[in-house]
């Protein structure tokens, strides 16, 4: 995220912390379409008087790499993975994963549930969790939806580009950037 300096990356499929436990990219960028990066640094820039500030966790995602998250699911748990039939809007480079923190320090702010947390908890709509921590998912959903993202209906982290739709599915992977 070139654009600005200041927004956060803690790319987990880079690394080994997250769900696949092993690193699936081979670089930690995180890469959006245009437009959807220019949104994304106007949400990080209106939430400065805050205090707060976004760290990401995971943006353009090559179609192959949806392609294992879903080969290596199990059948129970594929509700929280994209199908590479229909591909994921990670893969056109118009959604991204993020969360809140503290401007300064770059903590992560509190939220009703982990990144990647396969349940319930990971609902934008779930009722349990502290009130502090549904109010900071507020404050990240009302942030993004300004700027024309959308939250997705199992994943408080998760947001959509309005303009999705006039991507196409990519794989060109990390190192090709
Ligand atoms: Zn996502």
């Amino acid at each position: 995220m070139k654009l600005d300096s200041t927004i956060r990356l803690d790319l987990r499929y880079a690394s080994s912390n997250n769900f696949m436990g092993r690193p699936m990219y081979g670089s930690a960028r995180a890469f959006l379409q245009r437009p959807a990066a220019d949104a994304l640094v106007r949400v990080h820039r209106a939430l400065r008087h805050r205090g707060l500030g976004l760290t990401i966790f995971d943006a353009y995602r090559p179609w192959r790499v949806t392609k294992q998250f879903w080969d290596e699911t199990p059948a129970a748990k594929r509700a929280y993975v994209a199908d590479p039939r229909r591909g994921s809007i990670h893969n056109r480079g118009c959604a991204v994963d993020l969360t809140l923190c503290d401007q300064r320090t770059g903590k992560e702010l509190p939220m009703p549930s982990p990144f990647d947390d396969f349940s319930l908890r990971a609902s934008p709509r779930y009722g349990g969790g502290t009130v502090q921590e549904r109010a900071n998912r507020e404050i990240l959903r009302r942030a993004m939806e300004a700027e024309g993202f959308t939250v997705n209906r199992g994943e408080w982290w998760h947001f959509d580009y309005r303009e999705w739709r006039e991507y196409g599915i990519l794989d060109i992977p990390f190192t090709a950037f």
